[in-house]
């Protein structure tokens, strides 16, 4: 509802489904083929370098942009690991000292391997639970081992980290009962105080709830994001008060940091409203006036004409478990033009959508406001997009600008090409598709069709469909963004197989639509299950949405065999046998999802998503566990960042930007961490 990115949604499926060669835009590149997409292997993670194509056919001006703005990008990183968890940042310092500063450690002992790999995992999720699961890693070393890694650090690598921290960072990191989930939504606790993320500080779910619900005033039309950029705590007098971010506020240090380079940004802007609305956001940091962030908001949605486009900000509200606080992160990214053409036609026919959705005519959208979709290039990700990150992002998030102003609906292709080429030939397929001719669909397919899910989703599932009089749109709690997720993934499902799409030149054949249906049954109904540990129930909301969209659709379309599960050999494999029905199912879903945001159905949402997204068959889970296993495919997938380089003429001014593709993803971090780390340990 609040959260209308894609992210991890669409993210984990392509990690999870693509093994296809690139598609069309990338088979022709030859300079791809010599390029090593991965650097590193550790855990569940692969680490991947993405390319920024046409970097160089960029003007100067445009070069200079992307480079401030992605200095800003990487300027709030620690922000991010501090929201993570309030100790994150100690922890991740004593692990750094240690790792760059223990003197006469044996560096090939297998604990060192275990501690360097903790080390690894710490910075892939920017603390230490996992970004995706939540859950907080265990160190396969022991403590007694990490006493004499300590003791063989210099006192002073630790700086203020001694003493009562320094217990506290060896407890965050040893004792499995201290905060053991960063999001804990769990019904009946008290969502606060079990999760381990900082939003909140002394205070209860209650007292947090009461005091928002206090400054909700349900007869504003244009309300600000309430909460959406600061810490609630306890005052000293016992009172709830909030620690706003902003440049004076909390984490000042960092955002007076982002806000140095976004000047220098303002100065080189694409456009003059782009430049205007950079100063706005400038004004909205140092005052955390949430006013000025709608208005940069307004202002951001309605500039189509920039190609360089950033996002800088505190965003998204996954990591609140009551959905009021956004994590911090930026991407700096550039238009893709050619593929924008076939993005254009899906938006500019978006009223007809809507009004052939299959949903209750009355909870249509009667004027679908500028949904405008852009495939775009990305050039740099920072905070909550790196290193893991999404491949389609629709913003802003605010309702009542999405209603007044639509929202900007963007595809990422870079990311999705790395993804594929860094996928070719795993052995995915041949392991989890049974049918030839489904493996071929895939082969020439599967990009494509992934692509077109993420427009249909990001550009029209999410600005589709409106709420009846008097629902304010937060009813479903915390199953809210599960059901949106679904209601978003099913608008793209079910026009996915429309022939209007080949009609529209959109796609080549309903072909496409075959092979992303293949995919998405099978991936909900069964791989997706690599990424749940052994004995444990399916808890984030994408992953609960495709559960609960294929489980459903498998169910009422059994007696048909419209999907089926087969076995042969002792493997069981998913298999779609009536398109057309699967079709009509997703419609038929998406119609009650659909009404139960509108009417804020929380009931009809709970069992829904209890029912069929959350349960996992602990027989179909080993086999999948084994066979990924054998297959040695990690589960998820994050990037390094390229590197840009400022070159000087002899006067000193910028005469080139230089692009680097760095190959070393613990050299990246380290030097993250020395160069933009501008928080203290204790915020
Ligand atoms: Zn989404």
């Amino acid at each position: 509802m609040k959260q209308l990115t894609g992210l991890a949604a669409i993210l984990a499926m392509t990690t999870l489904m693509t093994t296809g060669c690139g598609g069309d835009r990338n088979t022709t590149d030859t300079a791809a083929d010599n390029f090593q997409w991965q650097i590193d292997r550790f855990d569940d993670i692969n680490v991947l370098r993405y390319q920024v194509p046409d970097f160089d056919s960029l003007t100067l001006r445009q070069k200079q942009f992307i480079y401030y703005l992605s200095q800003a990008a990487i300027c709030g990183r620690d922000i991010l690991y501090d929201q993570n968890c309030k100790y994150n940042l100690p922890v991740r310092r004593t692990l750094e000292a240690i790792y760059t500063g223990a003197d006469g450690v044996d560096k090939t002992a297998g604990e060192w391997k275990a501690f360097e790999k903790y080390l690894k995992k710490v910075w892939f999720a920017n603390g230490v639970h996992h970004h995706y699961s939540g859950d907080k890693f265990k160190p396969e070393f022991n403590e007694s081992y990490f006493d004499t890694l300590l003791a063989a650090t210099p006192a002073e690598r630790l700086g203020d980290i001694q003493g009562s921290l320094l217990d506290t960072v060896k407890l965050v990191i040893f004792d499995p009962t201290l905060y053991p989930k960063r999001v804990d939504q769990t019904a009946g606790v008290d969502m606060v105080a079990a999760s381990a993320c900082n939003y909140y500080d002394g205070v209860t779910q209650s007292e947090a709830e009461a005091f928002y619900t206090a400054l909700t005033d349900t007869t504003d039309k244009q309300p600000v994001s309430y909460g959406l950029n600061s810490q609630l705590s306890k005052g000293k007098d016992g009172k709830v008060v909030e620690r706003v971010w902003s440049a004076n506020g909390m984490y000042g240090p960092a955002i007076r940091e982002i806000v140095k380079w976004l000047e220098l940004a303002a100065a080189v802007a694409d456009t003059p409203e782009q430049e205007a609305y950079t100063k706005t956001l400038i004004e909205y940091y140092k005052t955390g006036d949430l006013r000025l962030f709608d208005e940069y908001n307004v202002a951001w949605v309605q500039d189509t004409k920039s190609t360089v486009d950033y996002v800088n900000g505190f965003i998204e509200n996954y990591g609140d478990p009551l959905g009021y606080k956004a994590s911090w992160e930026s991407t700096v990214n550039f238009k893709d033009f050619e593929a924008t053409k076939t993005t254009r036609i899906i938006s500019d026919n978006a009223q007809w959508f809507e009004d052939h959705s299959p949903i209750d005519p009355q909870y249509r959208k009667p004027h679908v406001k500028g949904v405008s979709a852009k495939v775009i290039t990305v050039a740099m990700l920072g905070g909550d997009c790196y290193p893991s990150t999404p491949i389609g992002i629709n913003l802003p998030n605010a309702d009542w600008i999405r209603r007044d102003h639509g929202s900007k609906s963007v595809t990422i292709a870079n990311i999705t090409a790395a993804y594929d080429a860094a996928a070719a030939g795993n052995g995915f397929a041949e392991e989890f598709i049974l049918r030839p001719e489904d493996r071929e669909l895939r082969a020439r397919w599967g990009t494509v069709g992934n692509n077109l899910h993420t427009d249909l989703h990001e550009c029209l599932g999410h600005a589709s469909g409106q709420l009846a009089e008097g629902v304010r749109g937060d009813e479903l709690k915390n199953y809210g963004s599960t059901l949106e997720e679904a209601r978003a993934d099913l608008f793209a499902l079910y026009y996915m197989n429309d022939p209007k799409l080949v009609e529209l030149g959109v796609i080549p054949t309903l072909d496409v639509a075959k092979t992303e249906y293949n995919n998405y049954m099978m991936n909900g109904l069964m791989t997706q299950l690599t990424r749940i540990e052994p004995g444990k129930n399916i808890e984030e909301a994408h992953m609960r949405n495709r559960a609960l969209i294929a489980n459903w659709v498998y169910e009422r379309g059994k007696e048909d065999k419209v999907v089926e599960f087969v076995t042969e050999n002792g493997k069981t494999f998913v298999m779609v046998n009536d398109y057309e029905k699967l079709r009509g199912l997703f419609g038929e879903l998406l119609k009650e999802i659909q009404r139960i945001k509108s009417e804020g159905d929380f009931k009809a949402g709970m069992e829904l998503v209890e029912n069929y997204g959350v349960k996992v068959d602990p027989k179909l889970h080993g086999e999948v566990l084994e066979r990924y296993a054998a297959l040695n495919i990690a589960p998820y997938s994050g990037f390094v960042n390229p590197r840009y380089i400022p070159v000087s003429d002899d006067k000193g001014a910028i005469s080139d930007v230089k692009i680097e593709y760095p190959m070393d993803y613990v050299e990246q971090m380290l030097t993250y961490s020395s160069d933009y780390s501008f928080l203290p340990n204790r915020n």
